[in-house]
């Protein structure tokens, strides 16, 4: 004859079952354990992801710095619901019905720990939109490029200290929440707010893949300045074939030139039609299209000495 189960007995095995249905058992020690070997290749990967967003700057400057701003625009508006939605839990947490009261007021420390630790974060988010801002109006793609790696690789110990204290919470928490045997009403909350986070990270990363992946393809301006060009180069009029040209014609359009056609003349002495040349510059590359000389600075330094 069996022997009756005991209520309290019940009760355990009630909520392991609505664990269980929540997310399975095998399912959670493989999350688990994904968590822990992702935090340690954290340090190496992020290098690595360093040196491929460095060469991504500067095969696309423009197309990174419009993606970098708007994601941290789309960033600061994530964020802020989610600290409204943790607020939100706090908030709406009943003390008195909980049957394991130790573990919800871990679980409102915790979230606690959060909002406390959000409060610099509208003074980073403003400094660095200001940072795209003043990289995005570089005057050639180079410096563009140039400052963009800047804004990554001298980030400011707070603004380090706060990523990798939100990626910290994000993982030990979910960590705990996983593997703690039972989960009460205000716990489950927490776990639904932990998601939450994990669903707006991949979504906030697709969405900016996706913008990259939009913005290569498009017609986007991927040139210079006028006035940058202005100072790089500069326009005379063709009067005849007396002039001392290298050619001719104009090796972007083929033509000859003929008198009264307005001619601009590169640092490196290649010239071409002003308005063909012009185009090019200002929309396509920076580039001398015989050369491919730079034209404007390629450096923050060779640019502070003009
Ligand atoms: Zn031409
Ligand atoms: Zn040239």
């Amino acid at each position: 004859m069996s022997p009756e189960l005991t209520p309290p007995f019940k009760s355990s095995i009630a909520q392991d079952r609505n664990v269980h249905t929540f997310i399975s058992d095998n399912g959670r020690y493989v999350y688990v354990s994904w968590i822990v070997v992702n935090s340690f290749h954290a340090r190496k990967n992020f290098r690595r992801q360093l040196k491929k967003l460095m060469e991504l700057f500067s095969a696309f400057p423009h197309e990174s710095g419009i993606v970098m701003q708007r994601g941290i625009e789309l960033g600061i508006l994530v964020s802020s619901c989610l600290l409204a939605h943790s607020l939100f839990i706090l908030n709406e947490h009943d003390r008195s019905t909980t049957s394991h009261f130790y573990m919800d007021v871990f679980f409102e420390a915790m979230l606690l720990l959060r909002v406390v630790f959000a409060i610099p974060r509208p003074y980073i988010w403003l400094s660095t939109w200001r940072k795209f801002i003043q990289a995005r109006t570089q005057p050639t793609p180079q410096l563009v490029g140039e400052a963009l790696t800047d804004i990554y690789t001298k980030q400011n110990a707070l603004e380090k200290f706060l990523l990798y204290f939100y990626y910290g919470w994000l993982l030990f928490l979910s960590l705990v929440t996983l593997l703690t045997p039972y989960r009460t009403e205000f716990g489950r909350s927490v776990w639904n707010h932990l998601l939450l986070n994990y669903a707006c990270i991949v979504l906030h990363r697709m969405t900016c893949i996706g913008m990259f992946y939009y913005l290569v393809n498009s017609d986007i301006p991927r040139g210079i300045h006028p006035s940058v060009i202005e100072k790089e180069s500069r326009v005379v009029i063709y009067a005849d074939a007396s002039h001392s040209l290298s050619e001719p014609e104009c090796s972007i359009c083929f033509a000859e030139y003929e008198k009264g056609d307005e001619i601009r003349i590169l640092k490196c002495k290649h010239e071409y039609h002003k308005s063909c040349v012009d185009q090019w510059l200002m929309r396509h590359r920076n580039r001398c299209p015989k050369c491919l000389t730079v034209v404007g600075s390629s450096s923050v330094a060779s640019w502070r000495i003009d």
